[in-house]
C-alpha cells in the first residue's frame, strides 16, 4: 500500500536516521544494516532492526541522546526528566521524559479527530479515569478527597490500583465528580469506564456527557463500547500511543485511525498469510522532533490492521490508515493448527454471547482453553454450551474448552485489563513476512 505523505515527512524520516545513526550511541551498531545515502529512505528503513524495551533497558538513558547533548544539563533545567513506566510487556522501562515534546504531539494528534480538535484547547478541563498504577495519585486505603486528585486542568477520578475493590459510594462520588466539574475531554481506561457504567445502568443513574470521551491506556472490546454507549451519548475516539513513542494514531470521527505522522514515522510489518497478514501486521514507531530521545522503529508491541481501501470518508489522507487495533501481541492466543488469533478476533467472536459484564480467555496449552467470564446470566448451562461452540468454530474441533465463572475480574499487575493470554511467550519475530517486510 503507497500512502500519501507530506515532503516534510521523508525530509523528518532521514534526519532523524541519519542523526540517530551518526551520534545515538544505541544506534552504533545498526550502521552495519545501512544499505547507505545513496538509496530511499524508506529502503534504508526497512534495513534496520526494530527497537525492543529490552535494548531500551540496555542503553538507557545516555545511549537515546545525541552525543552533543548533555543529559545533566537538560535534568537540571527542567527540560527532561526520568520515568518508570509500568509497561504491558513483562518489566518496566525508565524513560527519558519530555513534558513540553509530549504535549505538542498530543496536540498534533487532536487534528486528526474533530471532536477532539473543535473542544480540546490545551487548558480545556479533563477528567481522567485510569489506573492509578499508571497515571494520577494512588491510594488504595483511604478514598482521597477531590482536591488531592488535582494536577493542573486534571482531575483523576479514581485512586484505586484494582476496580473491582470499588464501592459503591465511590462510583457515586465519580459520577457527582464529573457533574461537578463538567470535564470538556472525558480520558478513560475503556476497562475502568465499563465497569463505572455498569453501576451507571443497572441502578439508573444520570450522568454528565462530557464533549468527547478518549480512549487510551488499553484495547477498548466490543463489550465495553457497549456498555459506556448504554450511558454515554458523548462521541468515543480510541488514541493509540505509549510512553515512548507518544501518540501515533488517532481515531477519527469516522472511526478510522490516522497515523500522527507530524510526529512519528511507522513502518507496518505484515504477518504471513497463515496468520492473518498481509492486512494485520505489527507497527514499528519512530518519533519525531524529540531532541532528548530518538526512538527508531521501536517495537510497540500491538497488532495492527491497515485499512484495505487506504480511504476515509473524514477526507484525512496523510500518513498510514489503520482499519482496527488489535490488542497487544503479547496477548495473541493460538488455534489448535497454530494460527495466531489476535484479541480483537477473539472479541468479536465472544460479542455474540448475551448478558456478559466482562471475559478474559487463558490458552493453558496448544489445545486447552479456559475462559473466564462474569455473568449474571441464571441458564449458565445454555451459556456454556454457547460459548463452547463459539470457542470450538474459533481454534478447531479438538479444542478443549472450559468455562470458569468469576464474580469479577481483575487487571494484571501492569493495571490493564487482559483479553487473552497464551501458553508461552510470542516471538513476532517467527509470524512476520520477512518477504514483504515494508
Ligand atoms: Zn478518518
Amino acid at each position: 500500500m503507497k500512502w500519501n505523505y507530506s515532503p516534510a515527512y521523508h525530509d523528518r524520516s532521514l534526519v532523524i536516521l541519519e542523526t540517530a545513526l551518526g551520534q545515538v550511541p544505541a544506534y552504533r551498531s545498526w550502521r552495519a544494516f545501512d544499505p547507505g545515502s545513496d538509496y530511499p529512505v524508506d529502503v534504508r528503513y526497512a534495513a534496520m532492526p526494530a527497537l525492543t524495551k529490552k535494548d531500551i533497558r540496555e542503553h538507557l538513558p545516555q545511549g537515546f541522546i545525541p552525543g552533543d547533548r548533555d543529559m545533566k544539563a537538560g535534568l537540571e533545567s527542567g527540560e527532561i526528566s526520568l520515568v518508570k513506566t509500568s509497561g504491558s510487556i513483562d518489566v518496566s522501562v525508565t524513560n527519558i521524559w519530555n513534558q513540553k515534546w509530549w504535549d505538542a504531539s498530543e496536540r498534533a494528534s487532536w487534528k486528526l479527530n474533530s471532536h477532539a480538535s473543535r473542544l480540546a484547547t490545551g487548558n480545556h478541563p479533563e477528567a481522567i479515569l485510569a489506573n492509578s498504577l499508571n497515571v494520577g495519585f494512588l491510594s488504595d486505603e483511604a478514598d482521597l478527597p477531590m482536591e488531592k486528585r488535582r494536577l493542573s486542568r486534571f482531575l483523576y477520578l479514581n485512586e484505586k490500583s484494582n476496580p473491582v475493590t470499588w464501592s459503591t459510594a465511590l462510583m457515586d462520588r465519580m459520577i457527582a465528580e464529573l457533574k461537578d466539574f463538567q470535564p470538556v475531554v472525558l480520558e478513560a481506561n475503556p476497562s475502568l469506564l465499563a465497569r463505572l457504567c455498569r453501576y451507571v445502568f443497572a441502578n439508573k443513574k444520570a450522568v454528565f456527557q462530557p464533549g468527547i470521551i478518549v480512549f487510551t491506556y488499553e484495547y477498548p472490546t466490543n463489550l465495553h463500547y457497549r456498555q459506556i454507549r448504554r450511558v454515554f451519548t458523548s462521541p468515543l475516539a480510541s488514541s493509540y500511543g505509549t510512553t515512548e513513542t507518544g501518540y501515533v494514531f488517532m481515531q477519527c470521527e469516522a472511526g478510522k485511525f490516522h497515523q500522527n505522522s507530524e510526529f512519528c514515522h511507522v513502518d507496518f510489518q505484515p504477518l504471513k498469510p497463515e496468520h492473518g497478514g498481509p492486512l494485520l501486521g505489527r507497527i514499528l514507531v519512530t518519533t519525531f522532533n524529540n531532541p532528548w530521545y530518538y526512538m527508531i522503529r521501536f517495537d510497540v508491541g500491538d497488532l495492527a490492521r491497515i485499512d484495505e481501501s487506504g480511504k476515509c470518508s473524514c477526507g484525512r489522507d496523510a500518513g498510514i490508515i489503520l482499519s482496527a487495533v488489535e490488542g497487544r501481541a503479547a496477548n495473541a492466543t493460538f488455534t489448535v493448527a497454530g494460527r495466531l488469533v489476535t484479541p480483537r478476533e477473539l472479541d468479536n467472536v465472544l460479542i455474540k454471547l448475551e448478558n456478559i459484564d466482562e471475559f478474559r480467555l487463558d490458552q493453558v496449552k496448544a489445545d486447552v482453553y479456559e475462559l473466564h467470564l462474569v455473568s449474571s446470566r441464571s441458564d449458565k448451562h445454555h451459556l456454556n454450551e454457547e460459548a463452547t461452540t463459539l470457542l470450538k468454530k474459533l481454534y478447531g474441533r479438538s479444542a478443549k474448552i472450559s468455562i470458569v465463572y468469576e464474580a469479577a475480574i481483575s487487571p494484571e499487575p501492569s493495571g490493564k485489563y487482559c483479553v487473552s493470554k497464551p501458553p508461552f511467550t510470542v516471538d513476532m519475530e517467527k509470524y512476520l513476512d520477512k518477504t514483504e517486510l515494508n
